[in-house]
């Protein structure tokens, strides 16, 4: 018995810049990844298209084979030759896009990083959109990511429409706002929009805060039939808060067709009851295991075995991640008789340096371990063996580290921003339910905020120990997999499809 509703199945295309583990830079490829099976575990038909580089993890795609060799795709004044490989990522169905000329497009040895960022996505959004329509494919819902794409929208209703192209709907989603594809109007030209007095218009891609320049994101905003980012507060933050990096006024004209979902985790790899990173595996029915976890991570980190609880935060020392709050809740936790573990690094080597003085200056403290790095599997030990999970960030789109905490029963104690507003709730004052109360937070960007969260959580830890197990135990019971999400993106679909 199934508990989706019966409901027409999709033919949805994804076009991507990145998709996890093929491409992968960011969160975005983790997106495209678990939502595009989600969606055909629901029975849709789903393809999704991206560039082929020539730094493609290619020992993750399956059955590679040329599946289009006659692709031109217009370019400037006349047209390039590109060759379409078809593969299978992990089950996923996926179209690699290879154009052959001198520019080289796909060919660089990493993903992003060029002067010709912007013409290599402008020519890869052409590309895919000019395959769907050489090859006939006519799929319900086009659904893009970033400026990368952006512009496929606008290809779609400024050319192919006009061609017979009508039935596609365009769906945009922005994980992140900071980049837009602000540029001249040499990506006018190349891509063949010509009129530049039309596209110009702040009504269409025109920038509104630099005179003369469009704006590729604002773009992909006007022409989709729906945007989304990736929480509702954060779609809130964007619109109403002055977090839209420029594009508050557009996100305002388009209100009625943009909105927020929260983004799934993994739960074959997020999951301490299969998890083969920790070397004891647990559930809600053997809470116990959980114990064995914390001192297995002590006994790693050369941290004492005692009876206090311990503070975790992963993440990339960012100052999108609230790092004078980090340095803050270190010595605070300590003070307040806990322990402390952080795992985290910079490509900044002066923030890098900050924490290596910090963790000199902590080297000997018994209760207290800072590991500068990326690693992966301690992540999966700190997640499962920590109490408590800090995330207090200035702003978080979503944040991952919170939903995998839940899974693990480590108590998320945040910052009310962005996607933690929306999936954290405070023990003492939500209006929740009790029993779906599953964290700790705080609103004011400073050091009494946060003390007044952290110090929550670690007086209910000492003094109501069979409550904070009750937390506990909320907290592993929320759903943050892909379902949810998977239905929202859904119901999304046929709301366009049906205007
Ligand atoms: P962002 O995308 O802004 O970096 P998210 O919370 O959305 O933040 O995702 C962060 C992800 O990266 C989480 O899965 C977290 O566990 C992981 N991560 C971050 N830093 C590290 C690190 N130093 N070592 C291992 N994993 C890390």
């Amino acid at each position: 018995a199934s508990h989706y509703p019966p409901r027409p199945s999709l033919f949805i295309v994804h076009i991507t810049p990145e998709m996890a583990p093929v491409a992968k830079v960011g969160g975005l490829a983790d997106v495209v990844f678990g939502l595009s099976r989600e969606l055909a575990i629901r029975g849709n038909h789903v393809e999704i298209i991206l560039p082929k580089y020539d730094n493609l993890r290619y020992d993750h795609i399956f059955e590679m084979h040329q599946v289009f060799n006659d692709l031109w795709v217009p370019w400037y004044d006349g047209a390039i030759h590109c060759t379409v490989y078809f593969g299978f990522v992990h089950s996923r169905k996926c179209f690699f896009i290879e154009p052959h000329s001198h520019d080289n497009f796909f060919n660089r040895g990493s993903i992003y990083g060029f002067n010709d960022d912007i013409l290599r996505y402008a020519f890869f959004s052409r590309a895919a959109i000019e395959f769907l329509w050489q090859a006939g494919k006519h799929p319900d819902i086009i659904h893009c990511h970033d400026w990368q794409t952006a512009l496929v929208p606008v290809y779609l209703y400024e050319f192919y429409q006009q061609l017979g192209m009508t039935h596609p709907r365009a769906c945009l989603t922005i994980h992140n706002f900071k980049h837009q594809g602000i540029t001249g109007a040499e990506v006018l030209r190349a891509s063949g929009l010509h009129r530049p007095e039309h596209f110009f218009d702040r009504l269409r891609l025109g920038d509104d805060h630099h005179p003369n320049a469009i704006n590729l994101l604002k773009g992909g905003i006007v022409y989709s039939n729906f945007v989304t980012t990736v929480s509702p507060r954060y779609a809130f933050e964007t619109k109403d808060q002055g977090q839209g990096f420029g594009l508050e006024s557009s996100l305002h004209t388009h209100h009625m067709k943009y909105g927020g979902v929260v983004n799934g985790i993994d739960y074959d790899v997020w999951n301490p009851e299969i998890d083969h990173y920790i070397p004891v595996r647990y559930g809600i029915e053997n809470l116990d295991g959980k114990y064995d976890n914390k001192r297995a991570l002590r006994h790693r980190l050369m941290l004492a075995d005692n009876e206090k609880p311990l503070v975790a935060f992963i993440g990339r020392l960012d100052p999108q991640k609230g790092l004078e709050l980090v340095r803050h809740a270190i010595f605070y936790a300590l003070e307040r008789g806990a322990q402390f573990v952080l795992l985290g690094s910079s490509p900044d080597h002066r923030i890098n340096n900050d924490f290596w003085g910090l963790k000199r200056m902590l080297n000997d403290s018994p209760d207290c371990h800072l590991e500068i790095g990326f690693d992966e599997e301690l992540a999966h030990l700190i997640y499962a063996g920590a109490d408590m999970m800090l995330v207090p960030s200035q702003f978080e789109p979503c944040g991952l580290t919170q939903l995998i905490s839940l899974r693990y029963g480590t108590i998320p104690v945040v910052r009310t921003v962005g996607g933690l507003a929306d999936t954290v709730f405070d023990k003492d004052y939500s209006e929740r339910p009790l029993h779906e109360r599953n964290g700790y937070r705080f609103d004011n960007y400073d050091t009494l905020g946060l003390e007044s969260a952290l110090g929550r959580a670690l007086a209910c830890y000492y003094n109501f120990p069979e409550h904070f197990r009750e937390l506990i135990k909320n907290a592993m019971r929320c759903d943050y997999s892909w379902n949810r999400p998977g239905q929202d993106y859904l119901n999304i679909y046929d709301f366009i499809r049906n205007r």
